[in-house]
């Protein structure tokens, strides 16, 4: 596994933070190695049952928005059970047509905003060093603005 990944994040250093992480994982007896999937279902019930949150949609924690996304969809789902009280089936299509932009939307964001975290290739790493710079920077010209 080290090896793999030494062959992967070869050339990726990002401050010396890559390059120690190999190295720790050479020395570790034992090391956990996960992997990240997004949850795509094309529908979330059948019958009277509904799927929500990252059953229904993971969005992968790149995302940033799984817990928020799982609350909006429960009160998504009360919505549509209490406007709906004779037909089940009616308030779980009307909870699905209520959440399916809002997820969409942020699942095609998480595979941006996964490239902040782990850039795929060495030519996104340096134009993410460069963005944040660039963040860092406006974000100091705004502090020193500022009237004390
Ligand atoms: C490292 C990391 C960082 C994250 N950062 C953020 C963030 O910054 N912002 C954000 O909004 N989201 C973030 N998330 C995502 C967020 O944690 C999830 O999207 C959210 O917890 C999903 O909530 P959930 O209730 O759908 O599922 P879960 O939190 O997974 O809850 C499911 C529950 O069901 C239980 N369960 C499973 N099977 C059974 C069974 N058979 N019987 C009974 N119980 C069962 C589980 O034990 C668990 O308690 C992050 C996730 C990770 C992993």
């Amino acid at each position: 596994m080290g090896r793999h990944l030494a062959g992967r994040f070869a050339g990726l250093d990002a401050g010396g933070i890559v390059t120690q992480a190999l190295a720790d994982l050479r020395r570790a007896p034992e090391a956990l190695f996960d992997s990240v999937h997004q949850v795509r279902m094309p529908r979330w019930h059948r019958d009277r049952v509904v799927l929500i949150g990252d059953a229904a949609w993971c969005m992968t924690l790149f995302s940033g928005m799984g817990a928020s996304s799982g609350m909006i969809g429960a009160v998504a789902l009360g919505d549509a059970l209490a406007g709906s009280p004779r037909s089940i089936e009616s308030a779980l299509d009307a909870y699905e047509q209520e959440m399916r932009p809002l997820i969409r939307k942020h699942q095609a964001l998480a595979y941006v905003k996964a490239q902040l975290f782990v850039p795929s290739n060495g030519a996104v790493a340096l134009l993410r060093a460069a963005l944040l710079k660039v963040v860092s920077r406006c974000r100091l010209h705004a502090w020193i603005g500022q009237p004390s």
